[in-house]
């Protein structure tokens, strides 16, 4: 499939030695580059665009946030290409592995379900290592989220707050691709409350500059603590 170009001119450097790559337009979906550990996918209808982004790059490990289609899409040909193990939590592995990436969603039946797995889910792939809080990948401490996945992670670099959100928070509308924090959508997520204990714990860490799965980056004035209050 030819990939599209269109967010080739829209890859940036968010901090030091971390790229945010778009891979659909308007940020509605993400990957990162951190240090030489790629963060996350796609779909696998971005492949060809997420390999443009790498190619060059030295790269010696993928990790997930979580298994969903929008993450894991790309995981297999990009482990494959450059050679390199996937990590993932160890809630996530099964989906990892066998590429059942929407079988946690709650309702199977549901349209956006069956799409998903159909167009976006990539093949599964063996999961090398399994990542607990605590561990350190590409410089970032792994702090468990579980919520909107059971087996869910963040990343953060408390040197200069950087935090790799995942799914625990979108920023942006997922209908109109306005900007602006939401909770992830309730047909995606396991367990709504628990995914709000993350993201209690995730203010806590006191980020400095946020990067979502789903949105735009943001560098924090408030925002976050305003928009937990409302929840
Ligand atoms: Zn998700």
């Amino acid at each position: 499939m030819k990939s599209p170009n269109f967010s080739l001119l829209h890859r940036h450097l968010v901090a030091k030695d971390v790229i945010h790559l778009p891979l659909m337009p308007r940020n509605a979906i993400n990957a990162y580059l951190i240090e030489d550990v790629l963060i996350d996918a796609g779909t696998k209808c971005s492949t060809g665009l997420l390999l443009r982004y790498l190619k060059g790059k030295a790269l010696n490990a993928h990790a997930l946030t979580h298994a969903h289609a929008d993450h894991q899409g790309g995981s297999k040909v990009v482990c494959t290409n450059f050679k390199v193990p996937l990590w993932c939590s160890s809630l996530e592995k099964e989906r990892a592995e066998s590429g059942l990436a929407t079988k946690d969603y709650v309702d199977q039946r549901h349209l956006v379900t069956r799409f998903q797995q159909q167009y976006w889910a990539g093949p599964g792939h063996q999961v090398d290592k399994t990542l607990e809080e605590g561990d350190l990948v590409g410089g970032f401490r792994v702090i468990a989220t579980p919520g909107h996945s059971s087996g869910h992670l963040s990343f953060f670099r408390e040197s200069d707050g950087v935090l790799i959100v995942g799914d625990v928070m979108t920023n942006m509308n997922l209908i109109n691709t306005r900007p602006g924090l939401h909770e992830p959508p309730e047909l995606f997520t396991e367990d709504r409350e628990r995914n709000i204990q993350s993201i209690r714990k995730l203010l806590a860490l006191d980020p400095r500059t946020l990067c979502f799965g789903h949105g735009p980056v943001l560098y924090e004035r408030g925002e976050l603590k305003r928009f937990l209050a409302c929840l």
